[in-house]
């Protein structure tokens, strides 16, 4: 079974597009959370989605839009995404945002947002934070997202207090076998690592592999949107730095 993983989407229709294109045949899509927030296409993102994934979890941008967390928890631009991405939605894509859960279990694997122990909340951006995640997980292997940075977090032996932080090497295989893992495919809509290109991975459950990849995306067309909908220019210009 070939696993598409994806997260942090955020409304960017060029990247998803570019992504699936890319992706190749898969059996199963997985989708880490955070639709909608930042990008102006949520309307057919969310029905992308909503058409293609297994899982797919809410995000802390999605509960944003739904209203349960305060906007003012988000910063300025952050939050007049949200509320334009308010006035954009259906009842029917409202209703499907409401039933997504902020974590799952699938196929042995823990799914969350940001962490384990804070589904929508926590950032897992260092060695310690990652640890004590682990110790909050029961599964073997965790996925995650909300960084919008791909990494992997590596415990060789559980016995041992040593914890491995693994830089994505993209279209090679990362094999699983060994040890307990925490995994963050990077951000399909946003990425924030310095490099502009839609980041995803391929969970490959036979040959118990990981691979990281990564894939151009038409940028302009996506600040071409923002631009023609008036969208802060801050978040128009990131997305061209990936940052
Ligand atoms: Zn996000």
């Amino acid at each position: 079974m070939r696993v598409l993983v994806l997260s942090d989407i955020h409304a960017n229709l060029p990247a998803l597009e570019a992504v699936l294109a890319d992706a190749g045949t898969w059996d199963a899509l997985w989708f880490l959370g955070d639709l909608v927030g930042y990008g102006p296409d949520p309307v057919t993102c969310i029905d992308r989605i909503q058409a293609l994934a297994a899982v797919a979890l809410a995000g802390n941008h999605d509960w944003g839009v739904l209203g349960r967390i305060p906007l003012r928890t988000f910063n300025a631009t952050a939050r007049w995404v949200l509320e334009w991405t308010r006035n954009q939605l259906p009842a029917s894509l409202w209703a499907y945002l409401e039933r997504l859960p902020p974590q799952a279990e699938a196929e042995g694997f823990t799914l969350v947002h940001g962490s384990p122990r804070a589904p929508i909340w926590e950032y897992i951006l260092d060695p310690y934070t990652a640890w004590e995640n682990f110790a909050a997980m029961s599964a073997r292997v965790g996925l995650f997202g909300h960084t919008h940075v791909a990494i992997a977090y590596h415990i060789p032996r559980p016995e041992e207090a040593r914890l491995l932080i693994v830089e994505p090497v993209y279209n090679e295989p990362l094999s699983l076998q060994e040890g307990r893992w925490l995994l963050n495919p990077g951000s399909v809509g946003q990425p924030r690592d310095g490099d502009p290109r839609a980041a995803y991975a391929i969970l490959d459950l036979e040959t118990m592999t990981w691979t990281f990849r990564r894939v151009p995306y038409p940028v302009r067309e996506t600040q071409e949107r923002m631009r023609r909908l008036g969208f802060p220019p801050f978040l128009i210009e990131r997305l061209a730095y990936g940052e």
